[in-house]
């Protein structure tokens, strides 16, 4: 493979947790992620043997936010170098900008999305931008061509209609099996809400959901995507709910993955 010809991927830190609508705490992640993944405990390869640590792969820092159209801003300046982006949330409601940002660049975009809610909203307590509503106005605006829903076990009668209404492909928790989450055919946009893993996997976040995907089932469903992945984040790690570090462990692990997935396939 000719290195020179690669893109560079961009991971960047979005310290913002106004959107969330039970417990603030996630703007203190993007540190202790990257804190987990330097950590001397483990070492910079994913599974499929490619080192996170090489040139292709820069570590921007945290950008401080105000609101969420700063995040397109932000997101922008390094979309329009050619980088793919990978960012640490932050709330969920990072993703529309991140999504809205890259629909800039790439058509067609399909996004996988693991939750163990399906973020459909139409409004939160009359919040239009809350957490609990990127995939509606991602979906309104047409941002994306497709949105497959993986690790969903909340999903009410509201919702359920949303996502009638969006086309929403829902693959639920209740009898899932990894060969459930369909194929990729065009550029792909990862966003991993780290409730979708089972609260014994990930204790770290504001909705504790038990009953949902294993750190094995999330690590194998990325891994069998076999299109482009142009983006991504990783959202919703509360340090404060966390025990013994385990989710900022998971939260690295899954930025490993992501990004080496990424890599081999720009
Ligand atoms: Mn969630
Ligand atoms: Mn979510």
């Amino acid at each position: 493979m000719d290195k020179t010809k690669k893109k560079t991927i961009s991971l960047i830190g979005i310290p913002f947790d106004e959107k969330s609508s039970f417990l603030k705490g996630c703007a203190k992640a993007p540190p202790l992620i990257r804190e987990s993944l330097n950590s001397y405990a483990i070492n910079s390869f994913a599974e499929n043997g490619v080192d996170i640590r090489n040139e292709n792969i820069i570590d921007r820092g945290d950008f401080s936010v105000k609101e969420l159209s700063d995040v397109v801003n932000i997101a922008d300046k390094f979309l329009r170098k050619g980088d793919s982006i990978l960012a640490l949330g932050g709330d969920h409601s990072i993703t529309y900008p991140l999504v809205k940002a890259c629909s800039g660049y790439y058509s067609g975009i399909e996004i996988l999305h693991i939750d163990a809610h399906p973020d459909l909203y139409d409004e939160l307590a009359g919040d239009r931008l809350s957490h609990a509503c990127p995939f509606a106005r991602i979906m309104e605006e047409k941002l994306a061509a497709r949105l497959v829903q993986v690790g969903i076990r909340t999903i009410n009668t509201h919702q359920r209609e949303q996502a009638e209404k969006f086309g929403v492909e829902t693959i639920a928790m209740k009898e899932f099996s990894v060969s459930d989450v369909p194929d990729f055919s065009n550029p792909v946009y990862i966003s991993v809400d780290l409730d979708g893993i089972d609260p014994a996997f990930a204790p770290g976040v504001s909705h504790h959901e038990p009953g949902g995907l294993s750190s094995r089932q999330v690590v194998d469903i990325i891994d069998n995507i076999n299109v482009p992945v142009i983006g991504g984040d990783i959202v919703e790690y509360n340090p404060g709910r966390d025990v013994s570090g385990i989710t900022s462990a998971l939260a690295a692990k899954l930025v490993k993955e992501i990004l080496s997935k990424m890599v081999v396939n720009i």
